[in-house]
Order: structure tokens, then C-alpha cells, then sequence
């Protein structure tokens, strides 16, 4: 094997030994397949939903982009719509929801907001009403 494979090799193992010290909540790893979790942005740690406890009440937002913006950070497979979200939900939309969070800050509703997030991505956002709950470690709402 050259030595650029060898690395590449060192370099997954380094990441599946950071994802191991990542996982969190109950110490299984990520399965996109069959896991939905919400990230606490303050413990920087993902929970199962299955892990977390009492739900929390919605953030109340008006508005789509606020909607957005108030949107708890998901990843993971649905067990109620196991279709949906094909195109975030591997990765979640963590990513795109501090973006939003990013872009309020400097232009509070930026008029091209749908595009600089993606429309699909909205729609899919805003088609459901999300499920909150407070992270059974600092009791922040997730
Ligand atoms: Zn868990
Ligand atoms: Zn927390």
C-alpha cells in the first residue's frame, strides 16, 4: 500500500476516534439511518431523542425566517417520516440554521434569505412543527 493510503487510513480511524469521544448521551454512535437527535449547542453534545426528557415549549417566532432561526439543531432519520429531509438529514441542519442565525445578526431578514439557506431546505423546515426539550445536562431548550 503507498504511504497516501496509509494516511488516509490513520485519517478515518483519527475520526471515528473523535466521533467515539463525540457521541454523548448514551455512548451508542451516530446512526443516520435509524437516530434522530438534537444538538445542545451549549454542552456541544448530540441526544438521541430517545434520551432527552421532558419536552420543552416551542420558542415562539413569527415569521418564516424566525421560524427558522428559533428551528432546534436535528440530525437523523425521523422514525415518523422516514422519507423526509433526504437532502439535510444525514449531516442535520445545524449547519444552515447558525447561518440564519449569522445572517440576522447583520441584516436582520435579509430579503434573499431563502436562497442563501436553500428553498428545499426551508420548505422542509417549515413543514413540520418540531418537538423541543430541555438538554438533561445544562437545561437549555434543544
Ligand atoms: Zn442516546
Ligand atoms: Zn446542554
Amino acid at each position: 500500500m503507498s504511504s497516501l493510503g496509509i494516511l488516509f487510513i490513520i485519517w478515518i480511524l483519527f475520526n471515528a476516534m473523535k466521533q467515539g469521544k463525540n457521541i454523548g448521551c448514551c455512548g451508542r454512535l451516530y446512526r443516520p439511518d435509524i437516530d434522530f437527535q438534537h444538538f445542545c449547542l451549549n454542552c456541544k453534545i448530540w441526544y438521541h431523542q430517545g434520551c432527552l426528557g421532558e419536552l420543552a415549549s416551542a420558542p415562539t417566532a413569527t415569521g418564516d425566517f424566525k421560524k427558522i432561526i428559533a428551528l432546534p439543531i436535528i440530525r437523523g432519520r425521523d422514525p415518523q417520516q422516514p422519507d423526509f429531509g433526504m437532502n439535510w438529514r444525514i449531516s442535520g441542519n445545524g449547519r444552515r440554521v447558525l447561518k440564519a442565525r449569522e445572517l440576522e445578526k447583520k441584516d436582520n431578514i435579509p430579503e434573499d434569505w431563502k436562497e442563501k439557506l436553500g428553498e428545499v431546505f426551508v420548505a422542509d423546515m417549515l413543514s413540520k412543527e418540531w418537538s423541543y426539550f430541555a438538554c438533561p445536562t445544562c437545561n437549555t431548550v434543544v
